[in-house]
């Protein structure tokens, strides 16, 4: 190990490296402060061919790898336990913005709203929207198949890439930085990279597809009485083909959000049991009003909506969506909470609901569900926040017995355990338990062809 480091430091240069503990300590820990990890050297290269001339002295010497981007995944995979911390935080260059063919080629370690802003200046648009967006970076998002608000317009971050350049856990390095909508020859190997949570090497940049920009975007707030009245409004929104954005939210979450965080104001006059965000992308901004009003009177006639507010103008539709991403740090101010990203079948999330929230309030009484986020995708992060009143780490106690209800009732639904964060450290356990063999031993297989000594994040998913 010491000889290895010392050589990492003696080959690269003395701005690809860092063991100044200071600068070191906010990679060592993540945003649920539930991981705390450790590293002897952190490397901080500044391009593709410093990340090879790395991988190469860890390969010779046996260091195990863990790829870093903007620290904001949530299963634990960023974090090291004593493996060499590689942080793409240097890899920032946006090298191209090619609008004919509709394509950006981004190093790894770029912020997805720098590419935001720089798809943004050249007026198309990158279509990956998450609240971390300020900190996550293009590494992160390709290698945990980020989701986010407007999957179900334009698909996970897997359908948003040609392709990548990746440093292969020999040091070699593999180009696919292409713009080719076509090309028939052979496995998809970009592809083995996207969701691989940095189990099969490190990217180093992407090219990705850029769309163009919608001419206005109308955003609503709906009330509904529950999960089965969402999933017919849902329904209603669709028509047309233009909704790009369908996210709920409960009383409880919304409440905790108002009450706790600065600038959050109550979307209506009296509460109501659910909410609702919603967006279609049109041209302009007559036409956004008229579709909305067209839809929502739709479902006040059917009478599966309580009320609704139609943003009128941007500051109004950011204060709708600031409340569904406050969500996560609005529940933190509820104590104790124990959670999950799951997916299940859209037309199965009303039963997914009754049955989990029923099975929970058996498992430990009092606790409190509070289920949020991409409706629209079937993919519900359900969080159960401790009863009232209870001590926050015996509720905590109750995590791996309470995931295998929810993990149960997820796979009787033919679910997933894990909708958009990955399996990372978190979820490695109950993926070996359940995933089917067949899939389990094909992952394996792929592991062992691409980084057959197990250097690269080698505590994670399998
Ligand atoms: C407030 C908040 C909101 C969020 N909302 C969403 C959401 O709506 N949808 C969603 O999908 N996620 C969401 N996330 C989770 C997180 O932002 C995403 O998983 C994101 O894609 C992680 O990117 P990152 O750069 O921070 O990656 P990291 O956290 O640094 O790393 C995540 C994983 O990817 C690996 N990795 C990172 N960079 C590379 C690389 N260049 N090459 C190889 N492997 C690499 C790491 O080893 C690790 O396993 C949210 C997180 C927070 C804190």
């Amino acid at each position: 190990m010491t000889d290895g480091i010392t050589a990492l430091k003696t080959a690269l240069p003395a701005t690809a490296w860092t063991q100044d503990a200071d600068i070191i300590a906010p990679h060592l820990v993540e945003w649920r402060d539930k991981y705390q990890g450790e590293t002897p050297l952190m490397l901080t290269p500044r391009s593709t061919a410093e990340v090879s001339e790395a991988v190469k002295i860890c390969a010779a010497h046996g260091l195990k790898i863990v790829p870093q981007g903007g620290n904001t995944g949530l299963v634990g995979g960023q974090t090291p336990q004593g493996e060499v911390l590689l942080s793409l935080k240097k890899m920032t260059v946006i090298r191209d913005v090619d609008i004919i063919n509709n394509a950006m080629i981004v190093e790894a370690g770029a912020t997805l709203q720098s590419v935001h802003d720089a798809a943004d200046a050249a007026n198309t648009q990158f279509p990956l929207f998450l609240a971390s967006q300020g900190s996550c970076t293009i590494g992160g998002n390709l290698s945990t198949n980020a989701g986010g608000n407007h999957v179900l317009k334009y698909g996970t971050t897997k359908d948003l890439v040609f392709g990548v350049e990746a440093v292969l856990a020999s040091g070699e390095i593999y180009n696919g930085l292409t713009s080719l909508r076509k090309d028939n020859t052979g496995y998809d190997l970009s592809r083995l990279f996207l969701g691989a949570e940095g189990t099969l090497g490190i990217i180093t940049a992407a090219s990705l597809k850029l769309f163009p920009k919608a001419g206005y975007t109308q955003r609503v707030i709906a009330a509904v009485d529950d999960p089965a009245q969402a999933l017919k409004l849902l329904e209603t929104c669709r028509a047309g083909g233009r909704l790009s954005m369908f996210e709920v939210m409960p009383r409880i979450g919304l409440n905790a959000v108002v009450k706790n965080i600065d600038g959050q104001r109550e979307p209506f006059d009296a509460p109501h049991p659910w909410y609702v965000v919603i967006d279609w992308d049109v041209e302009t901004e007559s036409e956004g009003a008229a579709l909305a009003k067209t839809l929502l009177v739709k479902a006040f006639e059917k009478d599966f909506i309580r009320d609704a507010v139609i943003a009128q103008n941007e500051t109004q539709a950011a204060q709708i969506l600031s409340l569904r991403e406050n969500m996560s740090s609005g529940q933190k101010f509820l104590g104790g909470s124990i959670k999950f990203d799951i997916t299940v079948p859209l037309n199965t999330i009303p039963e997914f609901f009754k049955k989990a929230d029923a099975a929970m309030e058996a498992q430990i009484p009092g606790c409190r569900p509070v289920g949020f986020g991409h409706f629209g995708d079937g993919n519900i992060h359900y969080n159960i926040a401790q009863p009232v009143g209870m001590n926050k780490q015996k509720f905590l106690d109750h995590w791996q017995a309470v995931s295998e209800t929810v993990f149960d009732i997820v796979g009787e639904f033919g679910g997933s355990i894990s909708a958009e964060h990955g399996i990372g450290i978190m979820k490695k356990e109950d993926l070996a338990k359940r995933a089917d063999p067949v899939k389990l031993a094909m992952l394996k297989s792929i592991k062992q062809a691409l980084d057959p000594e197990n250097i690269m994040n080698p505590r994670v998913m399998l």
